[in-house]
């Protein structure tokens, strides 16, 4: 049960870089747990780190969201009840409740400088204790503060356990005296992350938190803030983090940066969403639509073991999910590739045809080059053109060629038909040479296809070619 009666979730970018793989799992699980809870998610923009932030981080995150087909309830571009949804508008509110503290003696001015910081630390390190503030400040008397040091606030921490109920680590204790006082607003008077987040999730009623386990080690802080300032405890959920297949941490390495690299490269939104359904989570299906993945999400099944990202199984979604796509929206998507004169017509005939073939939409240029230009003969094209059958197959070929209206996926069947019958050439030694001839390789698109790609006067051009050739 939580203390709100609507499920309310957020997604809480920091506008300092692109939208990575990370990111987008949790704003995606968020966005699955909301519309599986008929809750609300709200997008806040988590800008209090003013020198990393921007505005194009932050458009480009949210136009990001909106391809991989999230849409958000309230957020900074979506006015609801618990605005502003942008921190860098919020600094008044973390000024009230920072005097709130003040007011209950819960935080005090701390002065040290960081070489004094630092000092602590190391010695701490040497002496085998993990480092943490050692409170010389929490007893300074009025007097004894410098007058020229503009001071942080920290929170002073008892020495109890916090312990907390985690939705997928279950029973979590984290020991007070180890962490120490920690800072809740900075020297420039800027409330840190662990404040702000705290204030903008009680006041946004947020009901659970979902994010990664990068931040597992601040929820302690923030329970204690929570129950310092009287707000309700939200429940949490820490998913596993995500590496690559040789299961280290998910870097350019692993062949994927952000989300917009995706799209980049050619991944249709549906295939990425499809993949961050499989990150710490088991769907129990392979490919899901968007309802079957709201229907089978359960935070309690998240996993613990860290989540692997494989950019070969993402290929092998959006092959599938290429496949899938209607011709003419695919054709949108690929016409942009294309130089201008090639006709739309075609362009939709050769792209329903390729479309099971392509693990991008950047292949299927790829794939219909050979059609588009003079094939450039391969080595092995050569040496099959070479080879004896080759002349005959391409003799009779042509004549079949001829007699047809056009090519289509009948003409083909029955050309091949005939050129059997009358070569008795039959499987590979009938069929290579013909496709060396039209593509100049040795492998590609099924011959059926390049038959109807080429069309006649292109394929009975390319075989006389040949035949001159020979
Ligand atoms: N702004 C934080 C981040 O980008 C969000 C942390 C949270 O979800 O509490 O990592």
């Amino acid at each position: 049960m939580t203390a709100y009666n609507k499920i309310r979730v957020r997604f809480a970018p920091s506008p300092t870089g692109y939208l990575h793989i990370g990111n987008a799992r949790t704003a995606f699980f968020n966005w699955l747990f909301a519309r599986q809870q008929s809750g609300q998610f709200v997008l806040r923009i988590e800008d209090t780190d003013t020198k990393r932030s921007t505005k194009v981080f932050e458009q480009s995150i949210l136009e990001d969201l909106k391809w991989l087909g999230l849409d958000w309830d309230e957020g900074p571009d979506k006015k609801g009840p618990f605005g502003p949804y942008r921190q860098s508008e919020r600094f008044g509110i973390y000024k009230d409740y920072a005097d709130r503290l003040i007011a209950q003696s819960r935080v005090y001015p701390c002065y040290c400088t960081h070489e004094r910081l630092e000092e602590v630390r190391q010695r701490q390190i040497k002496a085998g204790w993990p480092p943490k503030y050692d409170g010389r400040c929490r007893t300074l008397s009025k007097d004894d503060r410098p007058k020229d040091i503009k001071p942080v606030l920290r929170f002073k921490v008892s020495e109890n356990a916090v312990v907390f109920e985690d939705k997928v680590h279950k029973k979590l204790l984290f020991d007070g005296a180890v962490f120490g006082d920690f800072i809740i607003v900075g020297s420039d008077g800027i409330a840190t992350y662990n404040f702000a987040v705290v204030i903008d999730d009680a006041l946004m009623e947020i009901t659970h938190v979902i994010r990664g386990e990068d931040h597992l080690s601040n929820t302690p802080r923030q329970i204690l803030l929570f129950e310092a300032l009287g707000f309700p405890v939200p429940e949490y959920a820490h998913m596993s983090l995500i590496f690559g297949p040789d299961k280290t941490p998910l870097s350019k390495r692993h062949g994927v940066a952000s989300i917009n690299d995706l799209k980049e490269s050619g991944f249709l939104p549906e295939a990425v969403v499809n993949h961050l359904c499989h990150l710490g989570f088991s769907p129990g299906k392979e490919l899901l639509s968007l309802d079957e993945a709201i229907k089978s999400f359960s935070l309690q099944r998240l996993s613990r073991s860290p989540a692997i990202f494989d950019i070969e199984r993402l290929k092998t979604f959006n092959r599938a999910y290429i496949e899938k796509t209607d011709t003419e929206r695919l054709l949108n998507l690929v016409e942009p590739y294309f130089a201008e004169g090639v006709s739309r017509e075609w362009l939709r005939i050769a792209v329903g045809a390729v479309k099971g073939d392509a693990v991008s939409l950047k292949e299927i240029p790829d794939i219909l080059l050979p059609f588009l230009s003079q094939p450039v003969l391969e080595k092995e094209a050569e040496q099959i053109l070479d080879e004896p059958p080759a002349k005959e197959i391409l003799l009779i070929l042509a004549e079949e060629i001829e007699k047809e209206a056009g090519l289509t996926a009948d003409t083909y069947k029955k050309i091949i038909t005939a050129i059997k019958q009358k070569t008795g050439a039959s499987g590979k030694r009938l069929l290579m040479p013909i496709r060396a001839a039209l593509t100049g390789k040795v492998k590609g698109l099924e011959l059926e296809k390049v038959f109807v790609l080429l069309g006649k006067r292109e394929a009975a051009a390319r075989v006389k070619k040949h035949l001159q050739g020979i």
